[in-house]
């Protein structure tokens, strides 16, 4: 590596802000903050989760509820 050209690179702790859970990486920022991870994204965790479900999301919502009917 050539000297000096390089950034800092910490031990981070990545935070997120959905659900709370911190792990930790290596990154040139000192804190990382996310909205989703791998403890509470739907794919993971296998639930979907739409709190303010309007729109598009609930009329498809409705849809597939008629469909399975
Ligand atoms: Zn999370």
């Amino acid at each position: 590596m050539k000297q000096n050209i390089h950034p800092k690179y910490y031990k981070t702790t990545v935070t997120c802000t959905t659900c709370g859970a911190t792990f930790e990486t290596g990154s040139t920022l000192k804190e990382i903050r996310v909205d989703t991870c791998s403890n509470c994204h739907p794919f993971y965790t296998g639930q979907q989760k739409f709190a303010q479900a309007t729109g598009r999301v609930e009329r498809f919502n409705k849809r597939l509820e008629k469909k399975e009917k």
